[in-house]
């Protein structure tokens, strides 16, 4: 979900709504090349493919726990002079208290001994992003504006959101995976700004983390049925997670973990504008749900939309697609494809889409533009929407059409952080003064 249309909720019954920016520096692999650029890039045939982070990542002095691996926690508590015979013991107990009852610090932690605690008190925390904002539409759609260190002193802090949307039997969060995006996908309006850094992990997590706070949704809420709100993740808010990748699958591996966070595999979705040599690596390596932001159907007009194609063309991330790990009938791959007046909406383009798609198990998803100022494109009219949709549901395919959540609090990742941008010091301090941060 980018932008207003980021927020969308998938009709399908067997998908999870998807939805749609880092410390660790982009990595050299995949982000080396001459295209780079830092300049605000307006997309189109010649536009820079790929922008280069402006910021690396500087930790706390006092690291936060969070978004660690249990071996990563080990070397903490080896760090702070945790005798190596009691440490496998001390990990299980924190990654307990922290991933299955949510403590937001070591206070709580009372099966860990009041010294134990004191002692982690003092090197370490259990810190998630701080919540500078929260907005709930009228459709119970919740937005949370997250405030991330800067690397630098001057700069201010950076801002990302995180966007819950619940229906009637789950709850899906979308994650953001960059501050900015590396690309500049000329309809997306993360696409216009700056690539300030990647996340880390641990802010991935964290955005998951403070949704739970915030829903109180940790392991003691009692429900009839003892389920949670926040049962799905799809990242698809702000950024491309595969030009962060380890740090997205460091975050997804302890999500999916079910001693913890426990959200299954199937039911967290990844979203890639086509980065091919990592879509593989996504199945190998996270084994999640794959959504490709395919857009259109050739490379001329997909240049155009989603300038990356000129470095990975259809052909190629179709092979990918028909490569993936795990894919099946039953675990099939999801093709994003927003809906753009006059531009990728003709019959001809469903025709091809449904032709290119043979022998891949995949599912439709036709989002309608969220438009935005400054924007070129409109969003399709609603009949030709569905006329797209019927083709392709004619062909065999379910065809949701993901409808945007939140209007009215624009809740679609880019937009409120937008927003909240043009606002006066004292509306923002209002806005702070509304979050909750108990
Ligand atoms: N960078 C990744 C994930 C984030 S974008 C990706 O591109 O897949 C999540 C989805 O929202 C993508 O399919 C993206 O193309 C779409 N999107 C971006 N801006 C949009 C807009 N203004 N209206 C509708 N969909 C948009
Ligand atoms: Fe937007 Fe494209 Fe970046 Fe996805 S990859 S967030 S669509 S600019």
């Amino acid at each position: 979900m980018r932008d207003a249309a980021k927020a969308p909720v998938l009709k399908d019954e067997d998908e999870p709504p998807l939805n749609r920016d880092a410390m660790n520096p982009v990595s050299a692999e995949t982000n080396s090349t001459s295209e780079t650029t830092n300049a605000h890039v307006a997309a189109g045939a010649n536009a820079p493919l790929e922008k280069i982070a402006l910021e690396t990542y500087v930790p706390p002095a006092k690291p936060s726990l969070v978004g660690l691996s249990r071996a990563e926690i080990a070397e903490q508590l080896g760090a702070i002079g945790v005798a190596p015979a009691q440490r496998k013991m001390r990990v299980q107990q924190l990654w307990h208290w922290i991933y299955v009852r949510g403590a937001k610090s070591f206070a709580e932690m009372t099966s860990i001994s009041k010294e134990m605690r004191a002692q982690l008190d003092q090197h370490l925390t259990v810190a998630r992003p701080e919540v500078v904002a929260e907005q709930v539409s009228n459709d119970g759609t919740r937005k949370w504006l997250l405030r991330l260190p800067s690397g630098d002193s001057i700069e201010k802090a950076h801002e990302v959101e995180c966007v819950y949307i619940p229906e009637t039997d789950r709850g899906t969060l979308c994650v953001s995976s960059q501050v900015g995006c590396t690309l500049n996908c000329s309809f997306c309006h993360t696409g216009t700004q700056r690539l300030v850094r990647n996340l880390t992990a641990g802010e991935i997590v964290g955005q998951i983390m403070v949704a739970r706070d915030r829903l109180n949704d940790w392991a003691h809420r009692v429900t009839p049925t003892g389920s949670r709100l926040v049962t799905n993740v799809v990242m698809m808010g702000m950024g491309e997670p595969l030009y962060n990748f380890e740090a997205v699958r460091d975050a997804l591996l302890i999500v999916a973990d079910n001693e913890g966070i426990g959200i299954s595999r199937r039911r967290i979705t990844l979203s890639t504008s086509g980065v091919v040599p990592n879509i593989i690596r996504t199945g190998d390596e996270i084994g999640v749900m794959l959504a490709i932001s395919l857009h259109a159907v050739r490379d001329e007009l997909r240049n155009e939309l989603v300038p990356l194609n000129r470095k990975y063309p259809i052909a190629e991330l179709l092979q990918a697609c028909r490569d993936y790990p795990g894919s099946s009938n039953a675990r099939r791959i999801t093709f994003e494809y927003v809906m753009l007046k006059g531009v990728n909406d003709s019959l001809d383009d469903a025709k091809l889409l449904v032709k290119m798609l043979k022998g891949i198990p995949a599912k439709i998803n036709l989002i309608p533009f969220n438009p935005w100022p400054g924007t070129r494109y409109e969003c399709s009219d609603w009949d030709q929407i569905e006329k797209f949709s019927e083709y392709i549901f004619n062909a065999g395919y379910s065809s949701p059409v993901r409808t945007p959540r939140g209007r009215d609090i624009l809740a679609a990742c880019g937009q409120l952080k937008s927003e909240t941008e043009k606002l006066s010091a004292r509306e923002r301090q209002a806005l702070r003064a509304m979050a909750m941060t108990d």
